[in-house]
């Protein structure tokens, strides 16, 4: 590896891979450098992609992607100690007019480096990057070992442990208050019994967001034959499970063991997530001769119901490439920032700054569910003389809070999101 490119890109995710694909097309020499054995064998997501980016990018790209299911039921799940409040949506649309569908992230990772190969791009695992070299503050290339590879510009693509951001002082180090750890596993299941248990037809999919008193927040995706089932495990909170026994504590919820009981676990992964949101964006995801893109330069939206992080990987290598073809080398790609504004993604972001602090708070996994799960139980036990809603409400609130203050709570909750 002793020739020099124009563009190296260090990381094989959605962010990288992106990135040297639009690249690609306007005839920059590229190599991404990924530590994985294969892309996407050190990535970790739930199982759902939106499909809009891929609509705009990737001409034909349902002919050949690796599309598990198309997502039709979106159901909020509060899971109590023995029972279950649903808030589900469905729609009823052409199978290929839904919005987002399930996948691997490992699949999807290596169609996707096919079609970045396919461009003549250089993809390359098994290779760590240790360090980017800065020439006064202009980088010039990166160190693998006793390596050194040069090229005209670096593109930072590392995801969200931002170990060499850190290293060269590029991004302050994260505390540990905004991370939290997503564990899943993926269970394997007939697709006869996905479609009876969740309700679906061959090619629908089902999300599901899981809030638990017990270990806080999950998700539920179904693939054609798997399931996938995760925790955002938050390690500060007053956790009454170890991050060890999370997965096994929600397999063994009535509702959840009545869903996958049988199904044979196969994979089990586990990756920190970044949980700040606006306040984890970087003001400057860029230098002279560099740009940092996807996860590592804090480009991921949580919504409190949807998490986008693949779509923005996507636009953001869009972006990116966009704005080093119209930079020089050595220059700042002051470009880029202005781009992710004008496409509101800055915006947006911005928009939903609340929703880490919400998601924070651990009256929404302990308090809240457990006062809703009482008053359905109330109403709709019936073994004495019914109560009204206002006296089962008093009973569930007890002493935790006022009614009143609940409501403010709640409804200050809701103008957040
Ligand atoms: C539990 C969980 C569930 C999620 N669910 C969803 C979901 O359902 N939908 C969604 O859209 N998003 C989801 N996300 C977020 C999504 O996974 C990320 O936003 C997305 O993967 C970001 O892409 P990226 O390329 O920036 O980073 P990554 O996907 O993390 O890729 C970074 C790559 O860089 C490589 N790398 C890192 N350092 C080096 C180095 N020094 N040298 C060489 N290679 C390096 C890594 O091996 C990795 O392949 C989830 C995340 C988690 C953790």
């Amino acid at each position: 590896m002793s020739e020099k490119y124009d563009v190296i890109v260090v990381g094989g995710g959605p962010a990288g891979l992106s990135t040297a694909y639009f690249l690609a097309d306007k005839g920059y020499n590229i190599i991404v450098l990924e530590r994985g054995s294969e892309p996407g064998s050190k990535n970790v997501f739930g199982g759902r992609i939106y499909s809009y980016p891929l609509d705009k990018y990737f001409p034909e790209w349902r002919k050949d992607a690796p599309i598990e299911r198309w997502v039709r039921r979106e159901v909020l799940s509060i899971l109590c100690k023995d029972s279950i409040v649903n808030l589900e949506y469905e729609i009823n649309r052409r199978l290929n007019g839904y919005d987002s569908f399930t996948a691997f992230l490992s699949r999807f990772l290596k169609w996707l480096a096919l079609k970045v190969e396919e461009k003549n791009v250089v993809v390359a695992t098994n290779v760590r990057v240790d360090e980017i070299l800065f020439r006064d503050d202009v980088a010039y290339g990166v160190r693998i070992g006793e390596d050194k590879l040069e090229a005209e510009y670096i593109v930072i693509a590392e995801g969200a442990n931002t170990l060499l951001l850190e290293k060269h002082g590029l991004r302050a180090k994260t505390s540990p208050r905004d991370i939290a750890v997503g564990i899943k596993e993926v269970i394997k299941l007939s697709r006869e019994k996905i479609n009876e248990r969740f309700s679906l037809r061959d090619e629908e999919g089902l999300a599901q967001f899981l809030i638990c008193p017990v270990f806080g927040a999950g998700f539920i995706y179904t693939m054609k034959e798997y399931v996938s089932i995760g925790v955002i495990y938050r390690p500060l909170f007053n956790n009454q499970v170890e991050a060890r026994d999370v997965i096994e504590e929600l397999r063994i919820h009535p509702h959840i063991s009545k869903l996958l009981g049988d199904g044979i676990p196969i994979e089990y992964s586990a990756h920190i997530v970044r949980e700040a949101g606006y306040r984890d964006l970087m003001h400057k995801p860029y230098g002279r001769s560099y740009i940092v893109v996807g996860d590592a330069a804090g480009l991921i939206l949580n919504t409190g119901f949807t998490v986008r992080g693949v779509d923005l990987a996507i636009e953001s290598g869009r972006l990116a490439a966009e704005a080093i073809e119209k930079t020089p080398p050595g220059e700042e790609p002051t470009l880029y920032m202005k781009l992710l504004q004008e496409k509101g993604i800055i915006t947006t972001l911005k928009k939903f700054r609340k929703v880490s602090t919400i998601l924070s708070d651990q009256r929404i996994y302990r308090e809240y569910p457990e006062i809703i799960c009482q008053i359905l139980e109330k109403i709709y036990t019936v073994d004495e003389l019914p109560e009204t809603l206002n006296e089962s409400l008093k009973k569930a609130v007890g002493g935790k809070t006022s009614i009143i203050r609940l409501i403010l709570q709640l409804l200050n909750m809701v103008r957040s999101l």
